[in-house]
C-alpha cells in the first residue's frame, strides 16, 4: 500500500492507472476506521482495479461550534486497516495541502443542503460536496463508494454527480451496525456504557417506524410520530430531528413507500448521532456485525 499526501501525488498516481487502462475507485473517509468504512473498500475493490481510499478531517464541513478538534484520529491504526483490507493507495492530505488558500469557490449544495442535516449544520454540505469534488478531482475515480448510514450526503454526491456531469460512477453501500443495532460511526468511540444504551434509542424508533409501516400505516406524520416516541422515552438523549423523506428528491414526503427513508438524528451529550433505514426494507436489509 501507498501512502501519499499531497493531491499532486495522487493525481499523479491515477493518472498512471488511467494510462494503464485501470479503473480507479475511491472511497472517501475522515478516518478512525471502523468494519463500516472497510464494506466501502470491499464494494470498491469489486469494481475498481486501484482502491483509493482518503483519510481526511475536512475543516469545512465543521462549524465553529462543532468537534472538529475532538473529532477521533488514529492514523497509524488507519494504515494497518486500510492496508489489511486491501487499499492500493492510501491518501492523507493535510488541511494546508487541500486548502492552501480559501477556498474562496465553495460547491452550493441546493435546498436539499440547508433540510435536516443541513438545517441543524448550516453550511456542513457545502463543506462536503467541495471536498468530495476535490478528492475527485485528484483521484479521478471511475467509481466513488459511500455510505447509506449518511444517507443525505450520499443523495448529495448523486446530485452533484448528475448536475455536474461527473465521470463517476456512485455506490451506495449498506449500512454497517453492531450486533446490538447500533450503526458503526467513528464517534461511537466518544460514548460511555450509559451513552451507548442511549444511543440504542435511535435503532429502536427506526425499527418502531418500521413496524407502523408494515402494519400498514402509510402516512408519513403517524410513522415520524411512532419513532419520536421511542426517542422521547429515552431521557438523556435529545432528538434533532424524524422525517421521512422521498428517495430520489430527499425532500420530505406525507405519503410513506417501500422505498421511503426514515431518518432520525440525536445527541446524547456532546456526542451526535444519525440513523436512517428504508421503510420497505427494514433493519434485517442492513448488515449486522456478529451474523
Ligand atoms: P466518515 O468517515 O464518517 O465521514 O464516513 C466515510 C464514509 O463511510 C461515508 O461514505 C459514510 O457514509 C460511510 N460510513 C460511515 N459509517 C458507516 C456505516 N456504519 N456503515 C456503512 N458506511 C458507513
Amino acid at each position: 500500500m501507498r501512502v501519499v499526501c499531497l493531491p499532486r501525488e495522487l493525481r499523479e498516481a491515477s493518472t498512471q492507472a488511467a494510462r494503464a487502462g485501470l479503473r480507479v475507485g475511491l472511497v472517501p473517509t475522515m478516518g478512525f476506521l471502523h468494519a463500516g468504512h472497510l464494506a466501502l473498500v470491499k464494494e470498491a475493490r469489486a469494481r475498481a482495479d486501484v482502491v483509493v481510499m482518503s483519510v481526511f478531517v475536512n475543516p469545512l464541513q465543521f462549524g465553529p461550534a462543532e468537534d472538529f478538534a475532538a473529532y477521533p484520529r488514529d492514523l497509524e491504526r488507519d494504515r494497518g486497516l486500510a492496508e489489511a483490507s486491501g487499499v492500493d493507495v492510501l491518501w492523507v492530505p493535510t488541511v494546508e495541502a487541500m486548502y492552501p488558500v480559501g477556498p474562496a469557490v465553495t460547491v452550493s449544495p441546493g435546498p436539499v443542503g440547508s433540510i435536516l442535516e443541513g438545517a441543524v449544520r448550516p453550511g456542513h454540505f457545502a463543506g462536503v460536496l467541495t471536498v468530495v469534488l476535490k478528492l475527485f478531482a485528484a483521484a479521478a475515480p471511475a467509481v466513488a463508494v459511500f455510505g447509506r448510514k449518511d444517507a443525505q450526503q450520499a443523495a448529495l454526491v448523486r446530485f452533484m454527480i448528475r448536475d455536474f456531469n461527473l465521470p463517476v460512477e456512485l455506490i451506495v453501500a449498506p449500512t454497517v451496525r453492531d450486533a446490538d443495532g447500533l450503526a458503526l460511526s467513528s464517534r461511537n468511540v466518544h460514548l460511555d456504557v450509559a451513552g451507548r444504551r442511549r444511543a440504542l434509542a435511535l435503532p429502536r424508533a427506526l425499527a418502531g417506524g418500521v413496524e407502523v409501516f408494515r402494519s400498514g400505516e402509510r402516512r408519513a406524520g403517524s410513522i415520524v410520530a411512532a419513532a419520536e416516541a421511542v426517542l422521547g422515552r429515552e431521557a438523556g438523549l435529545t432528538s434533532d430531528y424524524v422525517a421521512c423523506v422521498n428517495p430520489d428528491t430527499f425532500l420530505p414526503t406525507d405519503a410513506a413507500t417501500d422505498t421511503t427513508t426514515l431518518a432520525v438524528a440525536a445527541r446524547v451529550g456532546a456526542t451526535r448521532l444519525i440513523d436512517n433505514v428504508v421503510l420497505g426494507a427494514g433493519l434485517d436489509a442492513d448488515v449486522r456485525i456478529g451474523d
